[in-house]
């Protein structure tokens, strides 16, 4: 695989806040939405910025397991989620005070979990273990001492947890490379795709997972939720009134009833972040939906609706 072909990222946080800032000047109907979740995604790349993916220990897994792993079974399940217990308390500290801004309905939850994990009344290593070993017995008894529901508190959980998936997913993905990956779902963490980008001059796709952000080359007129690939059964449309036309596209799957963004890299230089690039593709999440479409993964800002 030629590493040159992957999409070219720009994940800095002073990068994300230079793409938000962008965004709200070049779509001021979507201002509300940025000034809302930009500030989640700076913080989570914050938090990455402060990790080294050298750190990670990198398995060296027998034969066994990449059988397993060729059959769809992603890597952090066979080896399972790094120990983030020490920096958990941090990084709840920079992610929940903007998530609670981001989510008016769940605000006082998520300021009650993140003040129980910053006075120890949660304790870092057991809600980093409830969470990799989906406990739901200790995640619905720290839920109620949070004085929360276990989906909230599992969801505020997901969302710290997020840079240290990516951090992992950056760490084994030189692992990889001798193994191919034919699947619609990531092969580290095993979330669906949160978009795609086109790149090369063939337009290869590579897909964004929506948790972990690792990228897989996936065939191009597949569905990756459920691998349909009956064309007829496929449809790609784009905004008629969006200026850069048919660059950013929704493609959807009549099958599986789900769809996907598209963005069309082969004519942008600059570094992308694929976030904000999905962020500002809103007007197509909502006509897809109008449709009756689903995503094949949410994004923070569709979560609410
Ligand atoms: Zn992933
Ligand atoms: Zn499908």
């Amino acid at each position: 695989m030629n590493q040159n072909e992957r999409i070219c990222h720009e994940k800095t946080p002073k990068g994300i806040q230079t793409a938000l800032d962008t965004l709200a000047m070049r779509k001021p109907a979507l201002s509300s939405v940025v000034l809302a979740f930009g500030p989640v995604l700076v913080a989570k790349a914050e938090v990455t910025a402060r990790l080294s993916e050298n750190e990670v220990n990198k398995p060296d897994l027998p034969e066994l397991d990449w059988i397993r792993f060729s059959k769809g079974v992603p890597l952090f399940a066979i080896t399972g989620l790094m120990d983030f217990h020490q920096e958990f308390k941090q990084a709840a500290h920079m992610i929940l005070p903007p998530m609670a801004e981001a989510f008016p309905g769940i605000q006082s939850d998520i300021e009650a979990i993140e003040s129980n994990i910053a006075d120890n009344s949660l304790d870092a290593e057991m809600c980093v273990q409830a969470f990799a070993e989906n406990n739901t017995r200790i995640i619905n008894a720290f839920a109620a001492r949070a004085g929360t529901g276990p989906d909230i508190f599992r969801f505020a959980l997901a969302q710290i947890a997020e840079p240290f998936k990516q951090i992992q997913a950056r760490a084994f993905s030189p692992l990889m490379k001798d193994h191919p990956w034919p699947h619609g779902h990531c092969p580290m963490c095993g979330s669906f795709p949160a978009v795609a980008g086109l790149i090369g001059e063939e337009g290869r796709r590579w897909l964004q997972c929506s948790v972990c952000a690792h990228e897989w080359r996936f065939r191009r007129h597949t569905c990756p939720r459920c691998e349909n690939t009956d064309q007829n059964l496929i449809e790609n449309f784009f905004d008629q009134n969006s200026p850069v036309n048919d660059e950013e596209q929704v493609s959807v799957c009549k099958l599986c009833d789900t769809y996907l963004l598209t963005i069309d890299l082969r004519r942008h230089i600059d570094p992308v972040n694929m976030d904000v690039a999905a962020m500002s593709m809103i007007d197509l999440d909502i006509q897809a939906r109008e449709k009756g479409y689903s995503p094949q993964a949410e994004m923070l800002w569709n979560l609410m609706k």
